[in-house]
């Protein structure tokens, strides 16, 4: 049997981190974890409970209150999030959230308690997990780090496509600078800050197929495992 590994694939939202993820964990019998489904499921709770960002002691008491949790559904094929044992799967994709995101996941402590328990998800090696900081901090020693990038124009259109199939009312307008504040705060936050890794590889996806990218990643894996 070859060794297990640990595949850290970061980048800008939108650059089809997720899709890339969920077919490399599928073809190799990994566990897939989505770590932005962490910080969508801090924020939501964050959102009900009127928590005041600003709020140090308030931030650290409402994360004890906190537990996430992954279950696999067959049906759908993904492991989804539970925020204290509720599905919120779904309800973290609506835009309400996106607004929020990266502030809360700008916060040290927010960031800490994110990062302890995906540490802990690939202590066993054949994880796949995407994110901002999962080479750089998360995994640090993850065998295979990808950094993804695509045109700005292509990440709007796709997320936007994704958007308006759950709500129609959607604006291109709103899905495009959604998508640039985001990336700029993820970027330029104090906290690990997005950014590639000295030892990831670069995969720019503008102009290849799902298919093509998961074949480019396969050949990197098979000459590590
Ligand atoms: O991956 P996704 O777009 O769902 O992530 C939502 C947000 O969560 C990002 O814009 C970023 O602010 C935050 N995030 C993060 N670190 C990660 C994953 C996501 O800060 N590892």
């Amino acid at each position: 049997m070859s060794k297990k590994i640990n595949i850290a694939i970061d980048g800008w939202s939108s650059c089809g981190k997720s899709t890339l993820a969920k077919q490399l964990a599928k073809e190799l019998g990994y566990i897939y974890v989505d770590s932005g489904a962490m910080y969508r499921a801090i924020t939501l709770y964050f959102l009900r409970t009127n928590i005041d960002l600003t709020d140090k002691k308030k931030i650290e008491d409402a994360l004890k209150n906190i537990s996430l949790e992954f279950i696999y559904n067959p049906s759908t094929g993904i492991s989804e999030i539970y925020l204290n044992s509720e599905n919120v799967e779904y309800l973290i994709r609506d835009m309400f959230i996106a607004e929020k995101v990266s502030d809360v996941a700008a916060i040290k402590e927010v960031r800490e308690f994110a990062v302890a328990q995906q540490q802990k998800m690939g202590a066993k090696k054949g994880v796949v997990m995407d994110g901002r900081d999962i080479g750089t901090v998360v995994f640090p020693n993850a065998e295979l780090k990808i950094f993804m990038t695509a045109d700005n124009a292509i990440r709007v259109q796709r997320r936007f496509k994704e958007m308006f199939e759950k709500n129609p009312n959607v604006s291109v307008e709103e899905v495009k600078n959604n998508l640039e504040l985001r990336d700029y705060i993820d970027s330029n936050r104090e906290v690990s800050p997005l950014k590639k890794a000295d030892d990831a590889v670069i995969i720019d996806n503008t102009n290849i197929t799902r298919e093509e990218t998961l074949a480019k990643v396969m050949t990197l894996v098979n000459e590590i495992v």
